[in-house]
């Protein structure tokens, strides 16, 4: 009753994060080169072979880099959605090419993947909950605001890698100029540090083992803040600092004993930021 995890590299430079059973895995996004997940891979012990599909969150080059050359090398079915795969211009082979929609689980051997919808400023961009053995794990980066949606998911998790992507202060004081540091923020961004401990704080799940806090910024956001700010939160969820350079460790995921959370189906209107349908 457990899963493995890991993120093989996190931030704006690349970010690829591993889901796997004993038998299967898969990785959402592949934005850093074939070659680094092929060796990030390696040293973690784990077999190329276990990966049975990636997944595309959205077409910025953080996160589809390797996608084309990984699913030509190891023949890697895609899922992406149409209108990704269009603003990507990623040179993929129709029969290697498949479809997801929101809400509609994937099933990849034992383990199940469904896709939400997002804010940020990309197309069609998703999130993404893999479950597998009991135990359910989330990705959640590139999100411009803790909307209802990654709430409701979060609260199921029994890990998860989330978005602390800025220091606001830093963003505040930094050399990006107003149009940039407003994308970032402006809610159709990226998830600031406080964002991050606020939605922990008030909808951590008491099993929630492990918390992966991931996509950090280099130039408004440095590791050792984002570790102080968690540091002593809970001692009941293990805190990693997903790394910008690096590979973490595999981390295996146990179900808890608590009842076996399903994925929430039902569809809400993303048109505004305020909802309330799961509040
Ligand atoms: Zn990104
Ligand atoms: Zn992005």
């Amino acid at each position: 009753m457990s899963l493995f995890v890991a993120s093989l590299n996190s931030g704006s430079n690349g970010n690829c994060y591993y889901i796997g059973n004993q038998e299967e895995a898969v990785l959402i996004d592949g934005g850093i080169s074939c070659r680094e997940i092929e060796k990030r891979l390696k040293r973690l012990e784990l077999s190329i072979k276990k990966v049975k599909a990636v997944f595309v969150s959205h077409e910025h080059g953080d996160h589809i880099h390797g996608v084309a050359a990984l699913a030509k090398k190891h023949r890697l079915p895609v899922y992406i959605t149409p209108p990704t795969l269009r603003n990507g211009n990623l040179m993929l082979r129709e029969d290697q090419t498949f479809s997801f929609r929101a809400y509609d689980p994937v099933q990849i051997g034992n383990l199940t993947v469904t896709a939400f919808p997002k804010f940020h400023d990309a197309v069609d961009p998703h999130s993404f909950v893999v479950s597998g053995n009991g135990v359910q794990v989330g990705i959640f980066t590139d999100i411009g605001v803790s909307c209802a949606h990654v709430i409701a998911h979060f609260k199921q998790c029994h890990a998860a890698f989330l978005e602390a992507n800025y220091d606001e202060d830093m963003l505040e004081n930094g050399r990006y100029p107003l149009s940039l540091k407003n994308r970032i923020r402006g809610g159709n961004g990226h998830l600031s540090n406080r964002q991050a401990m606020e939605l922990f704080l008030e909808h951590r799940p008491p099993f929630m083992s492990h918390l992966f806090l991931a996509h950090l910024s280099r130039n408004n956001n440095a590791p050792e803040i984002v570790e102080n700010l968690f540091s002593g939160l809970t001692d009941q969820t293990e805190i990693i600092i997903a790394s910008r350079d690096k590979e973490t460790s595999l981390y295996h995921i146990q179900h808890t004993g608590s009842p076996i959370p399903v994925v929430a189906k039902r569809k809400v209107s993303l048109k505004h930021h305020q909802l309330s349908l799961f509040s």
